[in-house]
């Protein structure tokens, strides 16, 4: 199997490249952010429990999301491989998330860390809030306090997997087709 990680701060572009890499790769895409939205919409009782830290800019607890994500590897048995996004976003879920691929037999390939100036993410969040329907990104306040939880939570799972030289930095300015391209590039060498 091939296992992804696609990392970055919110606003970084994950979400528009995830679309892309299982396009071409045909990897099973697993988003928490998307996974916790559907919760949320079909008010399951998890979903409820996400939407007060998610209103607040603040991450849901690790033993929600680590269930979520332990329940679709399940559902998934029979991929290529997955492109984990938006996951894992603390060493706690980095743990658990090794611990669930290594009781399938497999590990994370490699992790593409996607590297974006502050200015830049909170313009691109502001502007995907006109449109995305998205509450927390109509808020500056909620929009910082993402980015705030990111660095003091979530950048130290790219120094987790640095420990197992599984990290690849790709510069997340520049077109769409030209992040693709280098995200490819670094996929292509690791499937040869
Ligand atoms: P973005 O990357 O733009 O912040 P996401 O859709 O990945 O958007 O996440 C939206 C919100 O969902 C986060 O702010 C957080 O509250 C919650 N969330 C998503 N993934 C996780 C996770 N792995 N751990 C904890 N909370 C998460």
């Amino acid at each position: 199997m091939f296992n992804l990680i696609l990392f970055g701060p919110p606003g970084s572009g994950k979400g528009t490249q995830s679309e892309k890499i299982i396009e071409k790769y045909k990897l099973k895409h697993l988003s928490t952010g998307d996974l916790l939205r559907s919760e949320i919409a079909a008010q399951t009782p998890l979903g409820l429990e996400a939407k007060n830290f998610m209103d607040k800019g603040q991450l849901v607890p690790d033993e929600v999301v680590i269930g979520m994500i332990s329940s679709s590897l399940d559902a998934n048995s029979g991929v290529a491989g997955f492109l984990f996004d938006g996951f894992p976003r603390t060493t706690a879920q980095a743990e658990a998330l090794d611990k669930l691929l290594k009781l399938k037999g497999t590990s994370i390939s490699v992790m593409l860390a996607l590297e974006v100036s502050e200015t830049e993410l909170v313009q691109r969040l502001l502007n995907r809030g006109k449109t995305s329907g998205r509450s927390d990104d109509t808020n500056e306040t909620v929009i910082r306090a993402r980015i705030q939880e990111y660095e003091t939570k979530t950048a130290a799972v790219a120094s987790y997997y640095e420990d197992f030289d599984k990290v690849v930095k790709i510069k997340g300015e520049g077109t769409i087709e030209e992040i693709f391209s280098n995200l490819c590039s670094e996929i292509d060498a690791r499937l040869s």
